[in-house]
């Protein structure tokens, strides 16, 4: 299946329900081909995003949305070219699988060899070749999204647009299905804006992902920048847990209840301060030597790994992931080594 993937850019665009502000105006560019993931809180603006993009709302007065060269603000979403695909199906349940995937075609007059040829494309694409005379209500949840993301790929659309597609599977289904996208967004090369609130699904789907808060955007980068380098303390809660370690500098270290931590000097500060770190960035040592102490409070095993909850290193509890087989008792004291590189500095 080739598709034409097609660039697209928002400018300034805000969106105003009812003389509410959900959506401050936002810039955001999308390069041909890039799956990009909409990522933040529930009511931050993700879905109202895609539907300004998808022609399903106008923005405010002002905000453009381009698709490569073409001003679409105008365009109803029928002229657009676009695929999507929301959390829960909406498929025609009177239809078949092959009926569902094929309607739009139908609708489009496209010539019926050509289409029943498109449709078992797709149906092998999605592996549901042997369910395609089976009625929409015989399908298990996962099918049924396949059934939704062969449909809205039909028209060959220019740009995929995907809302929270995997939230209403269950987690194992999730798992798979989010490896299956992937492999298959890479495949398809279409330009897809992804929306979720499940930061495995982001990092995992994402080329870059936009985290958003309170109808901002906080941080546009890729997976990886954005859980090393987040820009601020909510995007980084927002892709993983971090630790924050609050006390006083003296000579480029950092005094807090525990201990005193040496910092490299570009990230050492004055008076008052903070240093964040995330869970599997330190270590559990003896208490002995270590430069921070504190008391075990608790431990959840979780197979890969074992998180550690110690108290009394810093004024906030902290979290602490060790690997291997370690074995610690609540009221145990234990020490802390945090590894350089995983310091960082949050504003
Ligand atoms: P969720 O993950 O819950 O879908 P979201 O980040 O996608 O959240 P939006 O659906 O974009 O958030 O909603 C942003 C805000 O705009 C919310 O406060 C919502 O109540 C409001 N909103 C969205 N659509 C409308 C509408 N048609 N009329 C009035 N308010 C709306």
């Amino acid at each position: 299946m080739k598709l034409s993937p097609v660039s697209i850019a928002l400018s300034r665009c805000a969106k105003t329900f009812h003389g509410t502000r959900v959506l401050e105006p936002i810039d955001l560019t999308i390069g041909a081909g890039e799956t990009l993931v909409l990522l933040g809180p529930s009511g931050c603006g993700k879905t109202t995003t895609l539907r300004l993009i998808a022609g399903l709302e106008m923005p405010d007065a002002g905000g453009t949305v381009s698709f490569g060269e073409d001003d679409v603000t105008h365009l109803p979403i029928e002229r657009r070219q676009v695929g999507m695909v929301f959390q829960r199906d909406a498929l025609f349940p009177n239809l078949n699988v092959r009926q569902n995937v094929g309607y739009s075609l139908k609708i489009a007059k496209v010539e019926p060899t050509l289409a029943r040829r498109r449709v078992d494309e797709l149906l092998a694409m999605m592996q549901l070749d042997a369910h395609g005379d089976k009625p929409i209500d015989q399908l298990s949840g996962g099918q049924r999204q396949r059934v939704a993301l062969a449909r809205a790929l039909a028209r060959e659309p220019r740009v995929l647009l995907l809302d929270e597609p995997l939230t209403a599977l269950d987690a194992r289904l999730r798992d798979t299905l989010r490896r299956e996208m992937n492999a298959l967004l890479r495949g398809l090369g279409v330009t897809t804006v992804y929306v979720t609130h499940d930061r495995a699904e982001a990092m995992e789907l994402g080329e870059r992902i936009v985290v958003m808060s309170a109808g901002r955007i906080e941080q546009i980068d890729t997976p990886r920048d954005i859980y090393y380098r987040p820009a601020n303390r909510h995007v980084a809660q927002t892709v993983g847990t971090i630790n924050r370690l609050a006390g006083q500098w003296r000579l480029g270290s950092l005094m807090t209840t525990g201990g005193t931590l040496s910092v490299p000097q570009a990230l050492a500060g004055n008076g008052d301060g903070e240093i964040f770190f995330r869970p599997e960035d330190a270590r559990l040592v003896e208490p002995n030597h270590a430069s921070l102490v504190g008391i075990v409070d608790g431990v959840v095993f979780l197979g890969e790994r074992t998180r550690v909850t110690v108290s009394g290193a810093a004024p906030e509890a902290l979290i602490i992931d060790a690997a291997g087989r370690i074995e610690l008792a609540r009221g145990q004291a234990v020490g802390i080594e945090i590894a350089e590189h995983g310091l960082i500095v949050l504003t």
